[in-house]
């Protein structure tokens, strides 16, 4: 399903190829897979609104 996002892209944007990263849902404790574009996903199991945590501290 996730693959088709980045088939859509135009080749412009090439250089940023959304990549997925495994997070782990705080709620149930699953691996949720989010993508370098998003923000945020739903957990597949629960249902919860699970928030990318990379490197973007300060
Ligand atoms: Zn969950």
């Amino acid at each position: 399903m996730k693959e088709k996002r980045s088939q859509e892209r135009p080749a412009c944007s090439i250089k940023s190829e959304p990549f997925p990263t495994e997070v782990t849902c705080p709620e149930c404790g699953v691996g949720v897979e989010i993508w370098s574009d998003e923000n945020e996903t739903s957990c597949a199991l629960c249902g919860y609104s699970v928030y990318r945590h990379e490197r973007y501290v300060n």
